[in-house]
């Protein structure tokens, strides 16, 4: 007779309304949970990758909450596809619970998976964690997946109104988990990283990070509508490397935003609707992972410069914000959304850069990627993607700048070479009548490396020359 079940966790990295621990709790026998440290994903990260650092450190935190309970978090380096089962054999365990993931690669994984345990005779449960509504669950009223964000929203909204999400609540785990002995966690040097400091980075790892941050944003959510926006203040919840990763519940940050009901919370509620409405998209579009979502977009002629793509990727454009964006991003591995939408749109529109090479660029430094949401993204600042920003929309680096940054606060912090720049020199240092003494354009701080209105006509030729 199995003596335990196994709750494999992935990117749902927390111990409390857990779906799949709660599943696996409900099957009644002792559970043991399981990580492993993905090869296959490893091997394609940098040594230096914050985010192994971040999931090490999460992985850590859970070990310690499961050795009190007198269990044990148990830790496999290698493919999930051989190590899960041969874990579930090896031990005779019953099923293997975990939650679903969305990814075309993860879904390809958790197939092979369940098709290994199944030839064993066992079942891969999987639930539904890491969203509110998944896959078919909000559909137009012909059943076809929405394409347009507003009305996907109101169709969300509704579905939520009249749906008790409630949370998996876990009583008295440690009598329910599997007692064991303390097994190793291998070190990030044995996994071949470097040590990550993410107290650097001012991100507080694992479900206790998560926990401050959350209980940090809400004395400010009720601001959110008003602050968002502006990169210089503390307007946004920087929750999403923990969304990420899930070391906090969406159903938690959900149903809070939604009782308390003020603008800035509906407001806040929005993006992780948008959230939502990029996931079904991946779900229903996987090609959009690879191609633009909009067929008249995919053979745009981008003239890719490499050397001004480097430029961007360093913070040497010339253009302050774009280029503070850019250093908070390689420094920090986060960019403030507004940023985000200003560096993309710069890249594409005034670069004239295929959106993918950005895409990359931001998959490989964000904590926070998420490939659904950075997809989402990068098509709506490249106007590729459904509902995106109309081609003819372009961003003007400099007033984005004064309006989001007017004291360049932000610049400041990032760009410290332009410090000594009066508030108005600072948005377009070329463009001031008198610099600071001993600061010298293109010396101390390059010479704008396009010029944004030449770009833009030439944007506008190359998207316009498609069929609208
Ligand atoms: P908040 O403003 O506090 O929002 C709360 C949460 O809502 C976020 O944590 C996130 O989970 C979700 N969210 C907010 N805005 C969006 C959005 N536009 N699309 C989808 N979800 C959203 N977000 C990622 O999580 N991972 C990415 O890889 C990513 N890449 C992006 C690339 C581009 C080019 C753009 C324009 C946006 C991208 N975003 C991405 C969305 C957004 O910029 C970040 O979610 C946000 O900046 C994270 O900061 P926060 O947690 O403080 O957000």
């Amino acid at each position: 007779m199995p003596s335990v079940s196994l709750c494999w966790l992935r990117r749902d990295l927390r111990l409390d309304d857990q779906a799949a621990l709660f599943h696996a709790l409900q099957a009644g026998l002792p559970v043991l949970c399981v990580f492993v440290f993905d090869r296959c994903i490893l091997d394609q990260c940098a040594a230096d990758d914050r985010r192994v650092g971040f999931i090490w450190q999460t992985i850590a935190q859970l070990k310690q909450e499961l050795m009190a309970a007198g269990s044990d978090l148990y830790c496999l380096v290698g493919d999930p596809v051989e190590e899960i089962p041969r874990l579930a054999a090896q031990l005779g365990a019953a099923d293997v619970y975990a939650n679903k993931d969305y990814e075309p690669d993860a879904r390809a994984r958790d197939t092979a998976v369940a098709t290994r345990l199944a030839e064993q005779g066992r079942t891969l449960h999987l639930s539904k964690d890491q969203v509110i509504f998944e896959c078919d669950e909000v559909l137009t009223g012909s059943g076809k997946p929405y394409t347009v964000f507003t009305p996907y929203k109101n169709a969300w909204l509704k579905k939520l109104s009249t749906t008790a999400i409630g949370a998996y609540a876990i009583d008295d785990l440690p009598s329910h988990l599997y007692p064991l002995d303390t097994t190793p966690l291998p070190s990030l040097a044995e996994l071949g990283f470097g040590d990550v400091h993410l107290e650097e980075l001012k991100l507080a790892a694992g479900p206790r990070g998560a926990a401050q941050l959350f209980a940090d944003f809400i004395q400010r959510i009720r601001g959110y509508k008003e602050w968002r926006d502006f990169p210089a203040t503390k307007g946004v919840s920087y929750l999403s490397t923990h969304l990420r990763f899930g070391t906090i519940s969406i159903r938690k940050l959900v149903q809070f935003a939604w009782l308390d009901g003020s603008e800035g919370a509906l407001c806040w509620l929005n993006e992780l609707i948008w959230r939502e409405f990029y996931q079904q998209l991946l779900w229903h579009f996987p090609d959009v992972a690879r191609q633009s979502f909009k067929a008249e977009y995919r053979d745009l002629a981008y003239p890719n410069n490499q050397d001004w793509f480097d430029a961007w990727c360093a913070g040497q454009t010339g253009y302050p914000l774009v280029d503070a964006a850019m250093r908070q991003l390689n420094q920090s591995g986060y960019m403030h959304n507004r940023l985000r939408m200003i560096a993309a749109s710069f890249l594409v529109k005034d670069l004239l850069i295929d959106w993918r090479w950005g895409e990359r660029y931001f998959a490989d430094q964000l904590l926070d990627f998420d490939l659904a949401a950075n997809n989402g993204g990068w098509q709506w600042a490249a106007s590729t993607g459904c509902d995106a920003q109309p081609y003819f929309r372009i961003f003007n680096p400099v007033t984005q700048s004064q309006k989001f940054d007017p004291e360049g606060k932000f610049i400041r912090r990032y760009v410290p070479e332009l410090s000594a720049l009066d508030n108005k020199s600072i948005h377009a240092p070329w463009m001031a009548r008198q610099l600071p003494l001993g600061f010298a354009l293109g010396r101390d701080y390059p010479q704008p490396i396009v010029d944004h209105a030449v770009q833009r006509e030439k944007a506008l030729a190359l998207f316009g020359k498609t069929p609208a």
